[in-house]
């Protein structure tokens, strides 16, 4: 008998209007995704069915399990729409399952089947009653819940239930800069971003020979981890050394970290308007250290304009943590390899930041000079999830 795996969209069928729109990114993420495997994908507007080569169903269901927008799928059976032939297939399927009471439940696509949901349940039941031994119907917690669609040509039967990502397919927003540092919360804040729908560019702000290429390395690594959920990420790395070794001669060391997120936020504006961006996203945490009180954000955030996501911002940092697992990428975030963030970071660091003081400070020095100059030698990466990047990790030293 064949087996296709059934796709429900959730949340995504809420979107009147735009459904359209939603249910065709899906599909063309996860015909990206698949198109290493023998499959036929068939579109419908609250269905999606993947037909498949059984001997990569595995692999194909762990690739699902990657894709956001997706709500419940099922692995079902495939049949053709005729009650005779239904009645059969059931009574095999069951056949192989091991349980004690049971509940049918229709759900009649095809208003040309001349049988009601709510009289195929019966019919159906009486039957399993009729043919497999010692099992009873329980409405209301059965050990066996089988499921029939009844469509046109074809009908499908399952018995079991995956929960998707949820979330909305990447693509259905525009694109989001992602501020990569290589710790803990950034990659988790990208994750929670790529959920909403944001596609993403990354940007890495590193500064040689303060930080090593093992710390932008794992910041690749990171970005690498991410592009599971979805199918490139253009990663820029930005030289932040004369920038920070500017604002460690010119300001007093309880502003430096201040200063210096304000000179990298006024660099994500810069970036997100090159690359059509419209929001910076990063991983702040309120209150986690002092640039991140409400006070520090808001003099921070004072430089742009541009909507600033902190998908993160009231997550303990214990839930971040099982989050940063969950994805697979706390390993890589707890390597060792400093980023310039932790280099420089003074004994007393501002948590009330003036913004006088801030602008006093960055009259000293010509930072929009400076800025242009950065922008200038950023070098960029595109990590795909359809090629090996190691070699270009290279080709960037
Ligand atoms: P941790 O997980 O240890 O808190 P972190 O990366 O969150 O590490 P923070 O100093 O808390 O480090 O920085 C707050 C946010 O600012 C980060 O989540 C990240 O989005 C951004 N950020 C910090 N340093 C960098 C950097 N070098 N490059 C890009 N983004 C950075
Ligand atoms: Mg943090």
């Amino acid at each position: 008998m064949e087996r296709v795996i059934l796709i429900k969209y959730g949340e995504l069928t809420t979107k009147k209007g735009n459904r359209n729109f939603f249910v065709k990114t899906l599909y063309e993420n996860i015909r990206h995704k698949l198109q290493k495997y023998h499959v036929n994908i068939v579109k419908e507007p609250a269905r999606m069915f993947i037909e498949f080569d059984e001997s990569e169903l595995e692999e194909i269901l762990e690739t699902i399990n990657h894709i956001f927008g997706i709500h419940m799928y099922h692995v079902a059976y495939k049949v053709p729409t005729d009650l005779s032939v239904i009645k059969e297939e059931v009574i095999k399927i069951l056949k192989n399952e091991n349980f004690k009471t049971f509940k049918v439940e229709t759900k009649r696509s095809d208003k040309s089947f001349p049988i009601k949901s709510l009289e195929m349940n019966p019919l159906l039941g009486g039957e399993i009653l009729k043919t497999i031994k010692d099992v009873a119907v329980d409405v209301h917690d059965p050990d066996l819940l089988l499921h029939l669609e009844i469509r046109p040509h074809f009908s499908y039967i399952y018995t079991n239930a995956y929960h998707g990502l949820g979330g909305y397919p990447v693509g259905t927003q525009p694109r989001g800069m992602l501020m990569l540092s290589g710790g803990i919360d950034s990659p988790v804040a990208g994750y929670l971003a790529l959920k909403r729908g944001i596609k993403l560019d990354a940007v890495y702000f590193e500064a040689i020979p303060h930080t090593s290429i093992e710390a932008r390395n794992k910041v690749l690594d990171l970005a690498k981890k991410l592009v599971n959920y979805t199918d490139e990420i253009v990663v820029h790395i930005v030289p932040f050394t004369k920038i920070q070794e500017t604002i460690y001669k010119e300001s007093n060391p309880a502003y430096c970290i201040t200063i210096m997120r304000r000179m990298m936020y006024r660099i994500m504006e810069r970036l997100a308007l090159k690359r059509k961006a419209k929001a910076i996203i990063n991983g702040e945490s309120i209150g986690q250290v002092a640039s991140q009180t409400l006070n520090s954000m808001a003099v921070i955030n004072e430089v742009t304009s541009m909507p600033v996501i902190r998908p993160v911002a009231c997550l303990d940092k214990l839930e971040i943590i099982e989050l940063a697992k969950a994805i697979d990428t706390y390993d890589i975030s707890i390597l060792p390899f400093e980023d310039c963030c932790t280099i420089f970071v003074p004994k007393h660091p501002v948590i009330n930041p003036s913004l006088e003081e801030c602008l006093k400070i960055e009259k000293r020095f010509d930072f929009k000079k400076l800025i242009d100059e950065t922008l200038d030698e950023i070098k960029t990466i595109k990590i795909s999830d359809l090629q090996e990047t190691e070699q270009k990790y290279q080709e960037l030293l």
